[in-house]
């Protein structure tokens, strides 16, 4: 899970407040010092813990605690706001021009994850917003740069704009907004120039392009895991270009969160997005108190449904519910569910979504092997359609095959059946029970 390191000592430290019915200013020097420690060994500024600490001291030693029935609570909440408020406070929007089409430039070092970014934003737009975006490469120093997003367009099936490395970026620029009106496109997002590190010549020729163009947003996007390092690049970005957001990419890697609980404070600018795996549909709107949640292990129910609804597809789900209810659930059944679980990304992160499940006895250090689920899945792939649908025809030679098929032991295999025929008879009481009680229940 993105920020590891950081929740699990900013979840024991708040631990020790919850449940005190009086919280001395003891206590909340000691909270303070350990939150200071948390956030120092995340990497974040030095100045910004600072303040951070300074306000949390103030409001922990304040009436809103000192007066309340649950002091230890309140104080969590205080480290949740605060924690909320030095992210960005509201989640933040992205623009929509009233003359249409509207501009998003993008801006960053080589080996960020720009171009992946461009790609991964046209295709948010589209799904989420139901926009129809445009890619253009204005990257005419590397001709791999233009190919890259270029590939990245065919996978997503979204136009990319291009004249080669001959032109000029403003140029093109200016011919991909014709074309978009043209077009009848929306958004026009320019992937611009990187380079290995902040140099003249390349903020000279962003700021030609936006002074050009008058962008309706200029996002930069920065590497997570680079720490301080990405909140450096995002100041002398921000100096030179006056930036309106921020996409932080490779936050799925980021153990420590420093970048993220940074950025905003330094720069005033906020994150709009994060990156959050290699794949062109692993790209979350920045949610600041969803992410302060996470991190405290409280949770984000939020997320977790709109993940679902993203993933599963209901009327299916309802289909699978009846045939769970009535008992007629078979291996192919149970393979679509698995299917529709794994779309949702790896079990670990999904775990961090439920309040509480971090700190359930059992759950807790348990490594999600999401090979596991792999194997279940070759093991059932290697079925016949008939055995799928009734696994009493199972005997040894079957499961042997069976075995042989799916490179996974006959020992595994029968465990398998064995959980599923478990799982049924479950499902058959439950629905049993249900049933029941409504023909049991007493007139009147
Ligand atoms: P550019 O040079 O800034 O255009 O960077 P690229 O788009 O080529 O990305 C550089 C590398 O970072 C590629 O291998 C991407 O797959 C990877 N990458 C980009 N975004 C993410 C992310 O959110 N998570 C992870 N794990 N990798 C990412």
């Amino acid at each position: 899970m993105a920020f590891e390191g950081l929740a699990d000592r900013l979840q024991s430290t708040v631990k020790k407040m919850t449940g005190k019915g009086k919280v001395s200013e003891q206590d909340v020097k000691e909270m303070t010092r350990e939150v200071r420690l948390a956030l120092l060994e995340a990497d974040v500024n030095f100045k910004v813990v600072k303040d951070f600490v300074k306000r949390i001291k103030e409001r922990a030693v304040g009436a809103e605690v000192m007066d309340s029935l649950t002091p230890g609570q309140q104080v969590i909440k205080i480290v949740k706001e605060e924690l909320t408020d030095l992210m960005g406070g509201e989640q933040s929007k992205i623009a929509v021009s009233e003359r249409p089409p509207t501009v998003i430039m993008m801006v960053g070092l080589q080996g960020a994850g720009k171009t992946t970014t461009s790609g991964k934003l046209a295709n948010h737009l589209r799904k989420k917003h139901n926009r129809k975006p445009l890619l253009v490469a204005a990257d005419v120093y590397r001709p791999a740069a233009i190919d890259q997003l270029q590939t990245v367009g065919k996978q997503l099936d979204i136009p990319v704009f291009s004249k080669g490395t001959e032109a000029n970026p403003v140029d093109i620029a200016n011919e991909a907004i014709l074309h978009a009106k043209e077009e009848h496109l929306d958004y026009v997002i320019i992937d611009t120039a990187g380079r290995l590190h902040v140099d003249e010549h390349l903020m000279d020729e962003l700021g030609q392009i936006k002074n050009n163009l008058t962008p309706d947003e200029i996002f930069l996007v920065v590497d997570a895991m680079t720490g301080q390092d990405a909140v450096n690049v995002a100041e002398s970005f921000d100096d030179q270009l006056d930036l309106s957001g921020v996409v932080l990419t490779k936050l799925d890697g980021d153990t420590r969160g420093g970048a993220a609980l940074s950025i905003k404070a330094v720069t005033q600018k906020p994150i709009k997005f994060a990156g959050m795996g290699e794949k062109l549909d692993e790209l979350e709107a920045f949610h600041p108190e969803r992410m302060a949640s996470r991190i405290l292990g409280m949770g984000d129910v939020l997320s977790l449904i709109e993940k679902a609804q993203d993933n599963v597809d209901e009327t299916k789900a309802k289909e699978l519910e009846q045939k769970m209810r009535s008992a007629t659930f078979t291996f192919d059944d149970f393979l679509e569910q698995m299917e529709q679980v794994k779309s949702m990304g790896p079990m670990e992160d999904l775990l961090g979504m439920i309040p509480g499940a971090n700190k359930m006895k059992g759950l807790k250090n348990v490594q999600f092997d999401d090979k596991q689920i792999v194997h279940v899945e070759a093991i059932v792939k290697s079925m016949t359609k008939a055995e799928r649908q009734d696994p009493s025809l199972m005997n040894a030679s079957r499961k042997k095959r069976i075995a042989k098929g799916s490179g996974r032991p006959v020992s595994e295999v029968n465990r398998l059946l064995k959980q599923f025929e478990e799982m049924k008879k479950m499902m058959k009481q439950m629905s049993g029970t249900q049933g029941g009680k409504k023909g049991k229940r007493k007139k009147g």
